[in-house]
């Protein structure tokens, strides 16, 4: 795509009709992974990332562990139809690197020294590119994270700023990272603190100072979509754990009410067998002293005992 004529229209709106302290819709999806422990579906403009968290789990070889604290490990990486022209698969400089400034952007937050000896992996896989992968990857990274349970002081917000025709804007889009004069991504803590900062051409240092305050607007926009992902997901969670209970206890007193109905029923088994046999001993009985009404027979007690045998 060749370089557009003019970055802002009349109303002073960007090419895709942004404010210039407007981000890009943001869409996320927790737990979309099965087998990682913590997983991210993140879309955000015409950017899809997916992230999965693996660990805390021990690390191998072994000789690489520390005995103090869990390493994390990062890969970005982008897929070969994530960009128009395909990308060879594999690391190469650019994802290298990227993935180490990600990495470094969650030291400050998880709680290694919880897990001695331990792994946390993150992967962050690009499915589709359109500026902003590495921040768009570190958004969803966090969220994996979260859904993994991994404790943190606090969730990592990423995003970046830039300056096209002279202006500075947020969030910058494909042919403003393209064709613009500075970009600079930055990931920060709920707190504010900066745990990336990056920087692709030049800002005076009032329109950097300038830029960080913007970059701080959108890194709490993303925030607050970050923190409802996650309160949806654990709020559904809450129902679904609810409904479980609910569903556990139906069955339960049905149970309850089929013993009832069987033991009624083998009590009444019970009596009704009894009273047969009682009626069955009385009959025995009977015949019994009829016989022994009748002249003893040296046969008798054989009988008897056949009789014995036979009601056994
Ligand atoms: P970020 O995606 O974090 O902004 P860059 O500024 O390096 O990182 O890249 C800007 C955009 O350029 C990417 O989002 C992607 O759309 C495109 N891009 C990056 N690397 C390649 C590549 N090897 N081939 C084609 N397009 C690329």
């Amino acid at each position: 795509m060749s370089k557009p004529e003019k970055f802002f229209d009349d109303k002073g709106l960007r090419l895709d009709g942004r404010r210039i302290d407007e981000i890009r819709p943001m869409k996320i999806e927790v737990g979309v992974l099965s087998r990682a422990d913590g997983s991210c579906y993140l879309e955000w403009g015409n950017n899809k990332v997916l992230a999965g968290v693996f660990g805390p789990r021990e690390l191998h070889p072994r000789r690489m562990q520390r005995p103090d604290t869990a390493i994390v490990r990062y890969r970005y990486n982008m897929a070969a139809f994530s960009v128009e022209d395909r990308i060879r698969p594999g690391p190469n400089r650019r994802s290298t690197e990227i993935s180490k400034v990600s990495r470094e952007a969650f030291e400050p937050v998880v709680l290694t020294h919880l897990y001695p000896s331990a792994v946390i992996d993150v992967f962050t896989e690009v499915l589709q590119a359109d500026a902003g992968t590495r921040t768009a990857a570190i958004n969803a990274a966090t969220i994996a994270l979260a859904d993994a349970g991994i404790p943190m002081k606090g969730l990592v917000s990423a995003c970046a700023v830039g300056k096209v025709d002279g202006k500075l804007v947020l969030d910058l889009g494909k042919d403003e990272d393209n064709y613009g004069d500075a970009d600079l991504p930055v990931a920060m803590t709920q707190d504010g603190d900066v745990t990336l900062i990056q920087m692709d051409g030049n800002l005076t240092q009032d329109e950097f100072k300038e830029a960080m305050e913007l970059v701080k607007v959108g890194c709490k926009q993303i925030l607050e979509i970050q923190r409802e992902a996650l309160k949806g997901k654990f709020d559904q969670f809450d129902t679904e754990e609810i409904e479980e209970e609910t569903v556990a206890e139906a069955p339960k007193s049905e149970v309850e009410i089929d013993e009832t109905v069987e033991v009624e029923t083998e009590v009444v088994e019970t009596e009704e067998e009894e009273v047969v046999e009682t009626e069955e001993k009385v009959e025995e009985e009977v015949v019994a002293d009829d016989e022994n009404d009748e002249e003893p027979d040296e046969n008798t007690d054989d009988e008897d005992v056949e009789e014995g045998e036979t009601n056994e």
